[in-house]
């Protein structure tokens, strides 16, 4: 068995065996994996090992990558900061955008997704940690983010995500991620009841995430390594 596929079943049981601490049913948490900075050759040992769903931060990169992979059925999601120059580019190639944190980059992806497509599936992304440099919008304008999101065409809404700060301890990488878990409530609350989406936890918090109610978790360095920037 290859790194990777080793790496992803070890991944899928960390998974099963939060889903189950936490009394969740364990098809309940969808397992994105992060292939940023890895070549499509990675990409394609993961999907060999069954793996169908990747998250992608860089557009260029992303483009690329999906050009050397036509020949395999993946769902791609962006994950990244949203320029408004790469909008165009994200709306006819995606499946999900993760990272939405402003009304003018939604209105341009649903400007700009193709009619011929499905639906592009949206999150909303909130700053739990209220760190000034992370992206994400503030928690007290969520709401009335999300039913801006959910009035515009060729777009579904389906929740919110997170990139809680790193932290070493349970309880607090637990807190952030029930922040975004009871926004999420809120926001359901004021008429946006189907929304169901979580999208929290990463290589070192995916068991705090799910406990916490995550429907997809973002995992990168635990399925293909730690990864070199130089
Ligand atoms: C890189 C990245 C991940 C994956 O992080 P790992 O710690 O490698 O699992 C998840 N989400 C986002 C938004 C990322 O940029």
């Amino acid at each position: 068995m290859s790194d990777i596929a080793a790496n992803l079943q070890a991944v899928r049981e960390r998974i099963r065996q939060a889903a189950v601490t936490a009394g969740r049913a364990p098809g309940s948490v969808m397992l994105l994996a992060v292939s940023k900075t890895w070549p499509a050759a990675s990409i394609r040992q993961a999907a060999m090992a069954g793996q169908q769903t990747f998250g992608e931060n860089y557009v260029q990169e992303a483009l690329s990558k999906m050009g050397a992979l036509t020949d395999l059925p993946l769902e791609w999601h962006f994950i990244g900061p949203l320029q408004s120059n790469k909008t165009r580019q994200v709306a006819e190639s995606f499946a999900w955008v993760h990272s939405v944190d402003r009304l003018r980059i939604a209105e341009r992806l649903a400007d700009q997704r193709p009619a011929s497509m499905p639906p592009l599936q949206v999150c909303v992304q909130v700053n739990v940690s209220g760190e000034v440099s992370k992206s994400g919008c503030a928690p007290e304008d969520t709401v009335a983010l999300c039913h801006g999101v959910a009035a515009l065409p060729r777009l579904r809404l389906r929740g919110l995500m997170a990139i809680p700060a790193a932290a070493e301890t349970v309880p607090d990488q637990r807190a952030p991620c029930r922040r975004l878990s009871r926004l999420l409530e809120s926001v359901r609350a004021t008429g946006l009841s189907h929304l169901d989406t979580l999208s929290m936890g990463m290589s070192h918090d995916l068991e705090s995430a799910v406990a916490e109610g995550a429907t997809i978790v973002r995992i990168g360095t635990a399925i293909f390594g730690k990864r070199d920037y130089s």
